[in-house]
């Protein structure tokens, strides 16, 4: 049986008219960047994520860079975020010129700990902490970030919150939803998130007006009005056509939610019937709302060995992320050693994100946990 980690074609067919149309009408009128289409987006996703703005950007990674430089960080500056997620986040603070400072992990979401952001900010000299302009919590997985200590520390040292919800469009904390608790939140449009395009795209969300008509400065250059120029910007356009596939997406996506939720649960049930609970750490489901864009299982021993094993079986899995941010080479000057971050360490050589998607069938799913169940059971 093939079961890939992601299959989009059941998808497509099931919008393949809507989308047809759309571009079609995009072609015959040839207007290519931003417009109505990419403002109609705009303002349902800012609906959606129960925010007050949202800015259309050409991808989630620019998405976070509008909002560094929105926030005016720079050189001198640092900005405070996680070792375990996509680099893009990273990247983007060392792209401002500004220095990523990293803290530890939570062991069972992987997502950002509050108690070991307030230790890096306690260990930092008073200089270094009062540089500290920026914390980015990512929701990684689907599953936000503890927000509300996070945002209580954010507070405490004056950082602007970034909240990096690539990964968590529709995700749900104590109410809200991802991208609206922080000062900006950051979405991508990337073909594998929840809500892809057909192409690259992202999408910011704000709060405050002023930031937001700073972000669509920005966007284009820095140029208001045309050809003046107060701000250093770049191209961060989205494009009309990703717009209107996201926009034909949108509708769909709570109920692509709810299959992927219900994928979760099967998985826990399916795994408890074959007895590995005690050998397999399925992801905890601690927030309001887990949107589930990856399912991560860990292993104490054989991970690479199971990715094998499940490949030759014709399952598709992944490893997000094999090496921790802190140990990248472009970070060595950051001076971060092995053994820094021990709970991000450990989550890159135990994790594997199995196959979650909508359309994922009953059997597709058995025969997931019984390929991992024969390996188990050999392992001994
Ligand atoms: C995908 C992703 C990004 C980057 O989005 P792109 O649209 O691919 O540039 C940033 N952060 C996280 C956590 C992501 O998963």
């Amino acid at each position: 049986m093939n079961v890939p980690l992601l299959d989009l074609k059941a998808q497509y067919q099931g919008i393949k008219n809507e989308v047809l149309a759309a571009a079609e009408e995009i072609f015959e009128r040839q207007q290519f960047i931003l417009g109505p289409r990419v403002e109609k987006l705009e303002k349902e996703i800012a609906q959606y994520c129960r925010s007050r703005f949202a800015v259309g950007v050409s991808s989630g990674s620019d998405a976070l860079l509008i909002c560094l430089m929105a926030d005016g960080i720079g050189p001198g500056d640092r900005v405070l975020t996680t070792p375990y997620t996509f680099f893009a986040t990273a990247g983007a603070i060392a792209r401002t010129g500004a220095t990523p400072v990293f803290a530890d992990i939570e062991e069972d979401t992987y997502n950002l700990s509050p108690a070991d952001v307030k230790r890096v900010m306690e260990e930092l000299d008073e200089a270094e902490r009062s540089s500290v302009k920026a914390l980015i919590p990512v929701h990684l997985y689907g599953q936000c970030a503890e927000m509300e200590p996070l945002l209580a520390i954010a507070r405490q040292y004056k950082m602007t919150v970034i909240e990096d919800a690539a990964q968590a469009i529709g995700a749900e904390y104590r109410g809200n939803r991802a991208g609206a608790m922080g000062d900006f939140g950051c979405f991508s449009f990337f073909p594998s998130k929840n809500l892809g395009a057909f192409g690259d795209g992202g999408i910011v969300t704000v709060q405050s007006e002023a930031l937001y008509e700073r972000l669509r400065i920005l966007r284009g250059h820095g140029a208001h009005p045309k050809y003046v120029h107060h701000l250093v910007g770049g191209n961060f356009r989205l494009d009309a056509l990703q717009a209107a596939i996201v926009s034909i997406k949108l509708p769909h996506l709570d109920r692509w939610t709810e299959a992927r939720r219900h994928n979760a649960r099967r998985y826990r049930r399916l795994f408890a019937e074959a007895s590995l609970e005690d050998r397999i750490r399925l992801p905890v489901d601690r927030q309001d709302r887990h949107i589930y864009n990856q399912f991560v299982i860990a292993v104490d021993s054989g991970r690479d060995e199971l990715r094998q094993v499940l490949a030759e079986a014709g399952v598709g899995s992944e490893v997000y992320y094999p090496i921790p941010l802190h140990l990248q080479e472009c970070f060595s000057y950051l001076g971060y050693k092995p053994g820094q971050f021990p709970v991000a360490e450990k989550a890159a050589l135990h994790t594997l994100a199995l196959p979650v998607y909508p359309e994922l069938s009953e059997s597709q799913q058995h025969y997931v946990v019984e390929t991992i169940a024969r390996y188990m059971g050999e392992d001994g």
